[in-house]
C-alpha cells in the first residue's frame, strides 16, 4: 500500500502529534465536534463504530488507532445496533448483525476490544455511549452524512465531556474539501479531474490489524457497563430467526439472500471484476441480466469501502495518479486510462455516489428536499400540478405493486422480495411514481417511503440524489413539454420494453 505523502495535524495536536509525528489520516477527514479536551487520564480510546462497520480500509479506525497508539492506551470499537430507528425490520437487522459477527471475528484476532451491543428494547441502549466516553482519552465516531446519524452525533457532542472526533471514510475525495456543491455530474466530474489526484495517494490502511502488535490490550471493559448493557449474544449475531422475532421492529419485511459483512462484499467484489466488470458498460442497463456490481448495500452500510473497490479495479500494480488523463474538461472517457468498462463502473462509483454525498454533507436540510431541485424544475412541476393523473395509486398500492403496468409491478416485487433492484428500472420506477401520484412531494414521500421500507441500499444520500433526480436533481430539461411531467425528462414503460428484455423479469417477479 502506498504510503501518504501528505498526514497532517487535526484542530487540536494529538500527542504523538505534538512530539512532531505524522497523522495517520488527513486532517480534512478530521472534524472536532466539541471544544472537549483529550482525556490523557482516560483508560482507552473509544471508537464508536455507526457507519463504516468494517475492520480493514477506513479512516475513522485509522484514526483511532493512531490516539491509542499516542496515548499508549487499549482501543475500544463499540458498534451499537437501536431498535428504535425509523424503518427498523428483520431485513435490515439481519444485514446489520451478520457484518457485526463479521467485524467481531476479524477483531477477534487483534489487540482491538470489539463491543458489539444490540439493543433488544427500544432505548435500553441510552446512556452507553456516555458510560463509555467517561474513561474513554478520546471518542472517534463516522463522518456519514446521512439518515439520523449527523443529529445523533450533535446530540452525543452535547453530552461528551471528552475530545469528540468523526472521521470521513465515504469515498476517494473528501467530503470538506470543498464547500461548494455541485449540482450537475458534468461540473462534479471536472472539478474532481482538477483536484482528485493527490487524494488518491492517501489511502486508508489496507490491513490495519496486522500492525498492532504493541497495542496496548484491555482484558474486561468495566462491569458495571457490561452488566447493565451486556455484549451481543452470539444468538443476536448469528441473526437467528428466533432472536430477530423478539425484536420491536418490522417483521414484514423479512430477510434476503443479501448476507452482511466485509467476507460476502470482498467475495462479490471479487466476483464482479473477474466475471462481470468486462461487459459492465453494455450489460448494467438489462434487468435480466447480472450485470452491476451490486455492491450498493455494502457500500450503504460500511462493509466495503470505495478505495477497496478503487484498489481492485486498477489495471496494473503500477498504475498511479500520475497516469491520470489530463485537461479533458468533465469527459467520462479517458481519465482514469483503466478499461472502458472499468471507468464507465468508475463514473458511477466515484462521481455520481459522491456526488450525492456532496450535497448531503454540504447542504444537510436541503438535500432530502425539494428546495434541491433546479429552478426549471420547480417551475415546470408547478406549471403541470394540476394536470389530469389518469391513474393515482395510494402507497398500500405501490407497495403491494398493485398497479395497471405490469412492468412497474415486477420492479416493486424485486424491491419487496430481494431488497435491490436494478438501477434501469429505479429510473423508470420513480419516474412512473411521479405520473401516478398527486404531487411532486407526494410522490418523493412515496420514494422514500419504499426504498427505505424495503431497499438495503436505501435510507443513504444516494437514495435521496435517485428520487430527486427523478424530479429533475442534476438533469436537464427535455423537449417536448409533456402533460404531468413538463420538461422533466419522460419515461414509459413501452419505450423501455423496446430497448432492453424486460419478459422474464416481468414474468419473475411481477
Ligand atoms: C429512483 C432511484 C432511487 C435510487 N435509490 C438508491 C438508494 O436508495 N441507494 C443507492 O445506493 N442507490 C440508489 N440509486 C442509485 C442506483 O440505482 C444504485 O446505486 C444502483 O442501482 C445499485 O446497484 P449496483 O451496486 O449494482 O450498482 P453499480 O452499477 O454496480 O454501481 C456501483 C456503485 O456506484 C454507485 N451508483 C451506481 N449508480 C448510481 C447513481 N445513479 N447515483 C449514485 N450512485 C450510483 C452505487 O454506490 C453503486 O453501488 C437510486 C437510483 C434511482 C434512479
Amino acid at each position: 500500500m502506498k504510503k501518504n505523502t501528505k498526514r497532517s495535524l487535526t484542530l487540536t495536536l494529538s500527542p504523538r502529534e505534538r512530539a512532531g509525528g505524522e497523522g495517520a489520516v488527513p486532517s480534512v477527514r478530521i472534524r472536532a465536534l466539541n471544544d472537549a479536551p483529550f482525556n490523557t487520564r482516560g483508560q482507552f480510546v473509544l471508537y464508536w463504530m455507526t457507519s463504516f462497520r468494517r475492520a480493514r480500509s477506513n479512516f475513522a479506525l485509522d484514526r483511532a488507532i493512531e490516539l491509542a497508539h499516542s496515548f499508549e492506551k487499549p482501543l475500544v470499537v463499540l458498534e451499537p445496533l437501536r431498535v428504535g430507528y425509523p424503518f427498523a425490520s428483520e431485513r435490515i437487522h439481519a444485514f446489520i448483525l451478520q457484518g457485526m459477527a463479521d467485524t467481531a471475528r476479524a477483531f477477534a484476532k487483534s489487540p482491538i476490544h470489539h463491543y458489539p451491543y444490540v439493543e433488544t428494547k427500544a432505548g435500553d441502549g441510552k446512556g452507553l455511549l456516555e458510560a463509555l466516553a467517561a474513561k474513554a482519552c478520546a471518542v472517534i465516531g463516522d463522518d456519514w452524512p446521512g439518515f439520523f446519524v449527523p443529529k445523533m452525533q450533535r446530540a452525543a457532542a452535547e453530552k461528551l465531556g471528552v475530545r469528540f472526533e468523526v472521521v470521513d471514510s465515504n469515498g476517494l475525495y473528501p467530503l470538506h474539501h470543498t464547500t461548494r456543491v455541485f449540482t450537475t455530474a458534468h461540473s462534479f466530474r471536472t472539478h474532481l479531474q482538477k483536484v482528485l489526484p493527490p487524494h488518491l495517494h492517501e489511502l486508508p490502511n489496507a490491513e490495519p490489524l496486522e500492525q498492532l502488535k504493541d497495542l496496548a490490550t484491555l482484558s474486561k471493559l468495566p462491569s458495571e457497563v457490561t452488566k447493565r448493557w451486556p455484549r451481543a449474544s452470539d444468538e443476536a449475531l448469528r441473526a437467528s430467526p428466533e432472536f430477530l422475532a423478539s425484536l420491536p421492529i418490522d417483521h414484514t419485511v423479512k430477510p434476503v439472500a443479501f448476507i452482511g459483512g466485509s467476507t460476502t462484499a470482498r467475495a462479490r467484489l471479487d466476483h464482479f471484476v473477474t466475471n462481470i466488470l468486462g461487459a459492465y458498460d453494455e450489460a448494467r442497463s438489462e434487468p435480466e441480466q447480472d450485470g452491476t456490481s451490486k455492491l450498493s448495500p455494502y457500500l450503504h452500510f460500511g462493509h466495503l469501502s470505495t478505495h477497496e473497490v478503487f484498489e481492485r479495479l486498477k489495471p496494473s500494480p503500477k498504475w498511479s495518479p500520475d497516469d491520470l488523463g489530463k485537461s479533458i474538461g468533465g469527459a467520462k472517457a479517458g481519465w482514469w486510462k483503466f478499461p472502458a468498462a472499468s471507468e464507465a463502473f468508475l463514473d458511477e462509483l466515484v462521481t455520481w455516489r459522491e456526488l450525492a454525498f456532496n450535497m448531503s454533507s454540504h447542504r444537510p436540510t436541503e438535500f432530502t428536499s425539494m428546495s434541491s431541485l433546479p429552478s426549471w424544475a420547480l417551475q415546470t412541476i408547478k406549471a403541470h400540478a394540476t394536470d389530469k393523473r389518469a391513474h393515482t395509486y395510494s402507497l398500500q398500492q405501490l407497495a403491494l405493486g398493485q398497479t395497471h403496468d405490469p412492468l412497474w409491478n415486477a420492479a416493486m416485487g424485486q424491491l419487496r422480495t430481494e431488497g435491490w433492484f436494478h438501477n434501469n428500472v429505479r429510473m423508470l420506477w420513480g419516474k412512473k411514481i411521479y405520473e401516478w401520484s398527486k404531487s411532486a412531494s407526494d410522490a418523493l414521500t412515496a420514494m422514500d417511503t419504499l426504498m427505505s421500507k424495503y431497499s438495503l441500499d436505501g435510507r443513504d444520500p444516494v437514495s435521496w440524489s435517485g428520487a430527486l433526480w427523478v424530479l429533475g436533481r442534476y438533469d436537464r430539461p427535455w423537449g417536448p413539454e409533456r402533460p404531468i411531467f413538463g420538461k422533466l425528462r419522460y419515461m414509459t414503460s413501452q419505450n423501455f420494453a423496446r430497448k432492453v428484455s424486460v419478459k422474464q423479469y416481468v414474468a419473475k417477479f411481477a
